[in-house]
This record gives C-alpha cells, sequence and structure tokens, in this order.
C-alpha cells in the first residue's frame, strides 16, 4: 500500500515512532494509503532542517527565490492531472474541480508569490523628522497547517507568500488529505528545490500541528481551520507573543433580492451552496430570500438542487461526491437531525445517499429562524436554509446575526443597495451577483469567529515579513 512519509531536508523520512495512520477514499469507505503519524521529534527534525536552509534562503536575491517557485509551478503544471486524480481520491472531490479549478489554482498561488517576491517594496518618510526607511525582513522558520476541504490549493496560498518572503517552511497538511501536499515535496525534491526550504511533517492535529505551534523555533503561525482548533492555537501563541494569522468557519449568508436577476444565476446560487459538498469555508449556508420571490425562489432552487449529478468523483460528470471522512459524514447528519428538533422542514436530501461512499443528499431546510443552531453554527456540508427578509434593514439584521464574519454574497440589480449594504455587512469578504470571484491581490480573511489577519497579495507579504525602521539624519 501506498505510504506517505514526511519530507524533511529534502528527502523521504519515516516517522519516528513507526506508526503509520490510514486514509480512506471517501467514496468508497475503504483504506486508501497510509500516511505517517508523526510527532514532536518529527517536527523538530523538521525545524532544524528549516533554520539550516534559512541563511542560504533568505539571502538569495528575491528574483532567484521566485524562479525556483516558478519552476516549482511548471513541474505541477505539467502533472495537473496526477494530482487532481490524488486530490479526488483523497478528498471525495469531483476529478473535474480538482483538474480544472484546484490544482491550476495551486500553480497560480505558487507563481502569483513568485511575482510577489520579485515585486515586494518597502516604504520610506520623509518631511518630518530626518529620513527613514523600512526594511521587510523574513521572520526565519514558520508553521503553516492547512484544513482538508481543498488540500493543495489552501496549502500552497500559505507556503507560497512564506517562501516567497524569505522565510524557510515547516508545513502540515490536515492527515485527512495528506497526499497532495506530500507529493508536492517530493516534486520539490526532484526539480532540486533547496533542501530544507520546505519541509512536510504529516500526522494529527494535537500531536504533529501543536508542536510546530508550541516549538520555539517557529516564528510565526499561519493556520487555517476550525474556529475551535483556531482558539486553542491563539491560547498557546498568544503568551509566546508568536506572530499568528488564522483563518477559520463561517456561516456565510447569501442575499437574493427580488430585483436581480435571480433565474439567471440559480446555477452560481447552486454552485455557492453546494460545491465540494459544502465544504468550503465560503460557501453561503444561509439563503436569504425577499419575501415577494420567496416561493418561486424555492420552487426553482429546490428543482435545480435535485438535479446535481451526484456520483464517483472520477466518473466524468460527477458534480457532487461524499463528504471527506466518517466524523464529517456523522456530524453533518446530527446537525440535519438537530435542524428537524429544532423545527425545520427539510425541502430536499436530508439523508445519507444509498451509496458506498460518505454521501449525504444536498439538503435545503426552511422553518428555522436565526436564533437557532441551525443557523448559528457552522455546519461545513451540504446543507443551506432558507429564510425570507422583507427589507434592507431586515436582511442586513439577518445577516449579520452570527458569531462569524467571513463573506457574503448578494444579488441584486440596485446599485446603490448594494454598496450600502456591503459596507454595512460585518464580514470580510462580499461578492455582488457573483460568488467566489478571486483576484489574489485582494485581502482574504473574516473578522468575528472566521479569524484573524488577512491573506493574499501584501497582506500575506507583510505578515511573513518583520518591518524595520531605520531613521538617520539627513541634516
Ligand atoms: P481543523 O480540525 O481545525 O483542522 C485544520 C488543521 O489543523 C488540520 O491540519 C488539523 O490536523 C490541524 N489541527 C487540529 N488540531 C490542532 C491543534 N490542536 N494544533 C494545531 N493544529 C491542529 O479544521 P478542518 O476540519 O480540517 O477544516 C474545516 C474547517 O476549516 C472549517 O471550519 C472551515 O470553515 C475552515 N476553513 C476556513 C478557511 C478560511 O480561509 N477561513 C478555509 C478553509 C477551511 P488534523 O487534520 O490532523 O486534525
Amino acid at each position: 500500500m501506498h505510504r506517505d512519509p514526511h519530507w524533511i531536508d529534502g528527502k523521504p523520512v519515516p516517522p519516528a515512532n513507526g506508526q503509520w495512520l490510514d486514509v480512506f477514499d471517501p467514496a468508497t469507505r475503504k483504506v486508501a494509503s497510509q500516511v505517517a503519524d508523526g510527532d514532536a521529534r518529527d517536527v523538530d527534525a523538521a525545524v532544524q532542517a528549516a533554520q539550516a536552509a534559512f541563511p542560504a534562503w533568505s539571502s538569495l536575491p528575491n528574483s532567484v527565490r521566485a524562479r525556483w517557485m516558478e519552476r516549482l509551478a511548471d513541474a505541477l503544471e505539467a502533472r495537473n492531472d496526477e494530482f487532481a486524480r490524488a486530490e479526488a481520491i483523497d478528498a471525495g472531490k469531483p476529478f473535474a474541480l480538482a483538474r480544472d479549478i484546484e490544482i491550476p489554482r495551486a500553480v497560480s498561488n505558487l507563481r502569483f508569490f513568485a511575482h510577489a517576491a520579485t515585486q515586494f517594496a518597502s516604504e520610506s518618510h520623509h518631511g518630518e523628522a530626518g529620513l527613514n526607511y523600512t526594511l521587510r525582513l523574513p521572520l526565519g522558520v514558520v508553521g503553516c497547517i492547512s484544513p482538508w476541504n481543498l488540500p493543495l490549493y489552501l496549502f500552497t496560498w500559505k507556503i507560497a507568500p512564506a517562501l516567497a518572503a524569505g522565510n524557510t517552511v515547516v508545513a502540515k497538511p490536515s492527515e485527512v488529505t495528506p497526499c497532495t501536499a506530500t507529493m508536492l515535496a517530493a516534486l520539490a525534491a526532484e526539480i532540486g528545490f533547496p533542501a530544507g526550504v520546505l519541509n512536510v511533517v504529516n500526522g494529527l492535529g494535537p500531536s504533529v500541528g501543536e508542536s510546530i505551534v508550541q516549538h520555539p523555533g517557529t516564528k510565526a503561525i499561519s493556520f487555517t481551520g476550525s474556529s475551535a482548533v483556531g482558539r486553542r492555537i491563539a491560547s498557546i501563541t498568544g503568551p509566546m507573543l508568536k506572530k499568528t494569522s488564522l483563518e477559520l468557519g463561517g456561516k456565510n449568508a447569501t442575499l437574493v433580492f427580488a430585483d436581480s436577476d435571480w433565474r439567471k444565476h440559480l446555477d452560481t446560487l447552486v454552485r455557492s451552496s453546494f460545491q465540494n459538498s459544502g465544504q468550503i469555508c465560503l460557501c453561503g449556508s444561509r439563503l436569504l430570500v425577499e419575501r415577494s420571490i420567496h416561493d418561486e425562489f424555492r420552487e426553482a432552487f429546490v428543482e435545480r438542487v435535485q438535479a446535481l449529478r451526484i456520483g464517483d468523483p472520477l466518473h466524468a460528470g460527477a458534480q457532487f461526491g461524499p463528504l471527506v471522512s466518517r466524523a464529517q459524514f456523522d456530524k453533518v447528519l446530527a446537525c440535519i437531525e438537530r435542524a428537524r428538533d429544532e423545527g425545520g422542514r427539510v425541502l430536499c436530501g436530508g439523508k445519507a445517499i444509498d451509496r458506498p461512499g460518505w454521501f449525504i443528499a444536498p439538503t435545503v431546510i426552511e422553518g428555522l429562524g436565526p436564533e437557532c443552531t441551525t443557523n448559528r453554527e457552522e455546519i461545513f456540508g451540504p446543507v443551506v436554509t432558507l429564510q425570507a427578509f422583507d427589507s434592507d434593514e431586515d436582511a442586513l439584521a439577518l445577516a449579520n446575526a452570527s458569531d462569524y464574519g467571513l463573506s457574503a454574497t448578494l444579488f441584486t440589480n440596485d446599485l446603490s443597495r448594494a454598496h450600502r449594504l456591503a459596507a454595512g455587512l460585518r464580514v470580510g469578504m462580499v461578492w455582488i451577483n457573483t460568488w467566489l470571484m478571486r483576484d489574489l491581490r485582494t485581502p482574504f480573511g473574516g473578522s468575528g469567529a472566521s479569524g484573524l489577519g488577512r491573506e493574499g497579495g501584501l497582506e500575506a507579504m507583510r505578515f511573513f515579513t518583520e518591518a524595520k525602521n531605520v531613521g538617520l539624519s539627513i541634516k
């Protein structure tokens, strides 16, 4: 059986404790591979390798670091379909989604931050007190911890700016979907990427993840995952005064106004609810619809949801696959039961699909208000609720009735309403008449329980550097 080891100092390394974890194919519930069940010793070895590689990597000219990242991007692009297949098996996502969107985006992440390395510049200030200039220096060894929902896409979204800014990295993908991050580390070694610059330590969150967070040798932690784990990480890095970026959960609202071309946007609305079986932090899980179109919308939306092609992720044409793991499957089914207990009416789905994998039918629920747990807690699966609103104020109050604040999407043809609401929504990102439209230069992240800090573009380059001001007298 295929085994994913750690990659430390440019070499595959078995776990120090000799233990391996099973990795399941969510479409069959069968063990597909195994992954190293690392511990603090493996993390320590990786930090040491990264520390040894730091002086040479950080002192390379930016353009040379960029060139290495471009080479890695080229090598990944050449193997796009191989990586996409591995991602589809590991995560249970439709192959086409991995092939056409997620792996290409991982390539773009590497390319984008390679360019950022050559374009990143710092400020100078004069005219008030001498001449000041700012140095933006790499931090050293940084820890990057990523989740299972968009495995390589989010892994590269973190490591690329860290490397571009001149840091060396100890990274941990989720042990649920470790394959493509491990393949990328192997690919880096294959193209001769400097050893020790990118280290991957596989294993569980509480052992490997927490060891990376606690290690005195990691100078910053960039984490994407649940709010609960984000809080736990902050409780460790806070007292250590370690720089921390947290991209956490969401309970995003989608607002549909009567004046919008909502029929034209139905495909986008279904995608924004159910792409990757709803396991995207940016999926809209609370659909808020203006009352005058509510019944008509409900009928058309449910019909479109029921037409989603559910199938084996590797089959061409499958639009909707299983949930990623047994734990996620059980959790989502329990959330649907809770919604029923709270008085929710299930309009479609609401149950497991009779197939071998961890499939749950795309589910739409109505009849629950903003105070219900179903509308407050993140489910992170193929479940959306429908609520009606009567006015802009009503829509805004419903949308903001959440501790989370990641993103919101609104559909309207009224420009001033769109801008007014965009300013009033308590979230980090708003889309108008579209969803998940990404320009990698823009700030990415959320407020409240959705996280601390922003990724993307210069925000990420700033996070992964320390600003040092140098002031001199020019008298
Ligand atoms: P998770 O359980 O928080 O895990 C995320 C990562 O952290 C995994 O690699 C996990 O390892 C590791 N981890 C777990 N416990 C840890 C600890 N004590 N110390 C350090 N690391 C630890 O989240 P998930 O279930 O994988 O992902 C789903 C969540 O991510 C959802 O809440 C979703 O909204 C959020 N998300 C947010 C964004 C965003 O950009 N805001 C993007 C994608 C996903 P194991 O896998 O071994 O537990």
